[in-house]
């Protein structure tokens, strides 16, 4: 069946019945969603995009890892505001001639990334378009005053990464070399977001950005917001098994988080935190040096941008 023989009324009854839940005060069904959150919270607010062709290709991605993505990158920056996920709606743009089927393995995404995350669905829109679009905007919700912003590095801080790096661009360049095997496609397929390291550390760090645009790009973000360099040390950066010196440094789609603080524990919430280097004073315009043994070079940013 195609989406325009299920039309939009049938769809959003599927999606009603499959993630009713009590945890919101009204959910999907009336005009608009009503949600609690705990006194004294502030909400974390945001919202992430993901365009067919663009963001993924209906080839080569399978719709559970398209759901799946959509929730879990938002959850990513929920977290590394120091913020716990809470709900979120869901709005797409379908294809009439999209299969049924596809919208099935999409909403299996989504409901795994709810379980896996603790987040619900709440309301969302829907629309019709020649190409699969889908936004999600996540709510959640911290102690007033708790927010981690990019902008809190001093000189003398350490820099710190969750997990391990290159793996979400390895595992791209596997699924388009038609190698689904190798263990980096899941990563990339089905993201871990850190909002728990993330929660756990956020009275206690300078500065937290989850890398998505790549290390150089993301890293360099809480640099020019917090008017200061860095230095990096190549030899300590947890590279993932196989992947390259470029996808480490400026891959995209980690969802790892880059902390900022002082004596951080080498494991936060069993997920491993590596000192990759340290805060310096800009001198002009803030830089990364990389240093490699002896030498140092200026790493330029060179993650994604869309334009
Ligand atoms: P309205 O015309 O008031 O925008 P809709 O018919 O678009 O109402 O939506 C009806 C209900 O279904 C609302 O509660 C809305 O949040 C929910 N809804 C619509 N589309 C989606 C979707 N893709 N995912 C989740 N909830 C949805
Ligand atoms: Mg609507």
């Amino acid at each position: 069946m195609r989406i325009r023989e299920l039309g939009e009324d049938s769809l959003i009854r599927k999606i009603r019945k499959r993630f009713a839940n009590s945890a919101s005060v009204v959910g999907i069904g009336d005009d608009a969603a009503i949600v609690e959150i705990p006194p004294e919270h502030s909400i974390v607010y945001c919202s992430d995009l993901v365009a067919e062709s663009i963001h993924f290709l209906r080839d080569l991605h399978p719709p559970d890892s398209v759901g799946y993505k959509a929730v879990a990158v938002n959850v990513s920056d929920v977290g590394a505001m120091g913020g716990r996920p809470a709900f979120f709606t869901l709005s797409m743009s379908l294809p009439g001639d999209l299969e049924t089927n596809w919208l099935d393995g999409f909403l299996d995404g989504v409901s795994r990334a709810c379980a896996d995350f603790g987040v619900h669905l709440v309301g969302g829109d829907t629309s019709s378009a020649e190409r699969i679009f889908v936004d999600v905007s996540m709510i959640g919700h911290l102690p007033r005053g708790s927010q981690v912003l990019r902008s809190g590095a001093k000189p003398g801080d350490g820099i710190y990464v969750t997990g391990m790096l290159g793996a979400s661009a390895l595992g791209l360049e596997r699924l388009r070399a038609g190698d689904a095997s190798h263990p980096s496609v899941h990563r990339h397929l089905y993201p871990a977001p850190r909002h728990r390291v993330g929660m756990a550390l956020a009275s206690q760090v300078s500065a937290m950005i989850d890398i998505s645009d790549g290390l150089s790009t993301d890293l360099y973000h809480i640099l020019e917001e917090s008017k200061v360099s860095c230095r990096i040390y190549k030899h300590l950066l947890p590279q993932a098994p196989d992947s390259t010196e470029h996808q480490v440094l400026h891959g995209g789609e980690e969802y790892e988080l880059l902390i900022v603080g002082r004596n951080l524990p080498p494991k936060v919430e069993e997920v491993p935190l590596t000192l990759i280097g340290e805060v310096t004073p800009a001198a002009m315009d803030s830089q990364i040096y990389l240093i490699d043994g002896s030498r140092e070079t200026a790493l330029k940013p060179l993650g994604y941008k869309h334009f």
